[in-house]
């Protein structure tokens, strides 16, 4: 048998081969240790063992539970916010990576019936109570634009359902073309007024209203007309008194076709193209007037 050293603090086996240690029966079953002094059996040992064991898992479970935590939380700070989307925003921009998130580009171009929240807002401003066309008669577009920005805007239009489908494809093709419009929101944002959002250089489609400087209803008014980029492409017309009518006035730079300025319409435009090959006429082709933002389905 070797001697122990208590004093030295090291840990000494002291299996005794003959049975007995220190004159007392010994179980060769139980190991002997010797820890700072103090004997130990094998089973405490295993304990010991055991609870550090624990504490080492309690420890590594702690670090990864760590670790996932800020994992999902870095995580959650790069998911895109797709609410411009799910609420239809419109007027927003949006990345790729949010389009993704919300289901991809084609879930971005449709035309539906117009939702409860829609049909309210345009109530006394781009639908009046009238005979000859309803809620049911209407859809609400869905669409995304570029711009000269190189971003993509959320756009929407009110349309009549005769021309939806045509038009989501056309706004569609314009998209893919990276054609550029401004703006695309509902003329109810300006209170209707056709004025101030051409001055905005918004493009729209459905506005109960009455050709300008006429008692003639619009195409507009049936939703079967499409204004786009509207400063750019001003409608002009001679009065009776041999005034020049200008819409909008601050659209006056434009009038004159023979050069060329950003999102001006014309014979090669991508727009003018789409849409005549679609049924529609160009008003920029009008003899008695000219209305360069204006398209509408031929009757
Ligand atoms: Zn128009």
């Amino acid at each position: 048998m070797r001697s122990l050293n208590n004093e030295n603090k090291k840990i000494t086996d002291v299996r005794s081969t003959s049975g007995s240690l220190q004159g007392k029966n010994y179980d060769e079953s139980l190991a002997v240790k010797c820890i700072n002094g103090t004997f130990v059996g094998k089973k405490t040992e295993n304990i010991i063992a055991f609870k550090g064991r624990i504490k080492w898992m309690m420890v590594t479970t702690f670090v990864c539970c760590g670790l996932l935590f800020l994992a999902c939380a870095n995580n959650d700070n790069n998911a895109p916010d797709i609410s411009a989307l799910d609420l239809w925003l419109a007027g927003k921009t949006v990345t790729t990576e949010t389009v993704a998130a919300y289901g991809g580009i084609d879930k971005c171009f449709a035309a539906d019936p117009i939702p409860d929240g829609i049909w309210q807002r345009m109530q006394g401003k781009t639908f009046k109570e009238n005979p000859y066309i309803g809620r049911d008669d209407l859809r609400h577009i869905r669409a995304l634009h570029w711009d000269y920005d190189n971003q993509m805007h959320v756009g929407e239009m009110v349309c009549n359902k005769q021309i939806a489908e045509r038009v989501v494809n056309i706004l569609r093709q314009l998209f893919d073309a990276k054609y550029p419009i401004e703006r695309m929101l509902l003329p109810d944002v300006y209170d209707a007024d056709d004025e101030t959002q051409m001055r905005d250089n918004n493009s729209s489609c459905f506005c109960y209203r009455n050709i300008a400087a006429t008692n003639n209803l619009s195409k507009h008014a049936r939703g079967l007309a499409i204004d786009i980029n509207t400063l750019y492409n001003p409608y002009i017309k001679t009065l009776d008194d041999g005034t020049l009518l200008i819409q909008p006035a601050t659209g006056e730079p434009y009038c004159d076709r023979s050069w060329d300025f950003p999102y001006k319409i014309d014979h090669e435009d991508l727009c003018f193209r789409l849409f005549t090959e679609a049924g529609f006429e160009w008003g920029g082709d009008w003899t008695t007037r000219k209305d360069y933002q204006h398209f509408e389905l031929i009757e």
